[in-house]
């Protein structure tokens, strides 16, 4: 059985062009194989988009070149697949980046409530792109958190682009933040069905203290069987709309930062009702909880 997507895109009345991507089940298993190996994929992913612009070149300067409203869609076509290409590269080097710094634990220490101002600035340009509300559910007076500023907002980013990339309903994609003094998540979550711990080392000895932000949208939810894979690099779930504007690399970046920074990350998705990722990181040795009697219990 051969699957796959095809485009149909018209030079001139009568003269279709049907770009195809066709992937037999043998293809498919070789990228499978491919995808731990991390250069073999990213070259194949670059590879992509790149053949279709080279392909596009020579059809402008040839079949094309007389013929300025086919140049002006295979234009249109072009920036897609150079805006692909850059969204790769852009997720690779902050993988890169993510993984260099991983030897050095994060020295900084972190306010929740500055890292929510940013997110939601940083977020605005994500918002954009389509009817989607942001809702922050910030308690008052957290406690600072040991952590790489810039790095904890990139995760945070990171889970809200999937909530709106991902949200089923076109006209109402509410992805709400929570925050919430928290301790480790009980490994018993794992098994749960629906809910999965995905990441994270096992609590050990004493019960630790951190904060937890939670991301979670009214999408169409991820099955079970995805979920431990879903911060493998390339990872994408078949038949989402990820397949076309994903790079799989969101959630591996994720798993780095909170590696880095001796955290958590569950995730807890219903199908048809919607998922909630929640990274948690400890608090570091000198933090107080005298404010924050009633810690939850996740
Ligand atoms: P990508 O860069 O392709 O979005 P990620 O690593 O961020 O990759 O996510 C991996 C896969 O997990 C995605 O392909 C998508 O299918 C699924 N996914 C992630 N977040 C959500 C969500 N909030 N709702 C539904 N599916 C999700």
């Amino acid at each position: 059985a051969v699957r796959g997507q095809f485009r149909r895109i018209s030079i001139a009345p009568g003269q279709p062009v049907v770009l195809a991507t066709l992937q037999d089940g043998s293809e498919r298993d070789a990228l499978e194989r491919m995808r731990t190996d991390f250069v073999a994929y990213a070259s194949h992913e670059l590879r992509t988009p790149l053949a279709a612009l080279t392909g596009f070149i020579e059809t402008l300067r040839g079949p094309a070149a007389d013929d300025p409203p086919a140049q002006q869609r295979f234009l249109e076509v072009m920036a897609g697949q150079a805006g692909r290409m850059q969204r790769l590269l852009d997720r690779l080097l902050m993988l890169s980046r993510v993984q260099m710094s991983e030897h050095r634990k994060p020295r900084g220490t972190v306010s929740p409530a500055a890292i929510v101002a940013r997110v939601r600035d940083e977020a605005l340009p994500l918002l954009e792109g389509g009817p989607a509300s942001l809702n922050v559910d910030l308690p008052a007076g957290l406690p600072d958190f040991a952590g790489d500023a810039d790095q904890v907002v990139q995760v945070l980013l990171n889970l809200i682009e999937n909530a709106i990339k991902y949200g089923s309903d076109e006209h109402n994609r509410a992805v709400t933040i929570g925050l919430r003094v928290r301790q480790a998540v009980p490994a018993a979550l794992m098994g749960v069905v629906g809910a999965g711990k995905i990441h994270g080392p096992e609590m050990g000895g004493g019960v630790r203290q951190g904060i937890a932000f939670t991301v979670t949208d009214n999408g169409p939810g991820i099955e079970a069987r995805h979920l431990p894979r879903l911060t493998e690099r390339f990872y994408r779930v078949e038949g989402s709309s990820a397949r076309r504007t994903g790079t799989g690399l969101g959630l591996a970046i994720v798993k780095h930062i909170i590696d880095r920074h001796d955290g958590r990350l569950t995730v807890d998705s219903r199908v048809g009702k919607g998922t909630s990722f929640t990274v948690w990181f400890p608090f570091g040795d000198g933090v107080s909880l005298k404010r924050h009697e009633t810690v939850i219990d996740t």
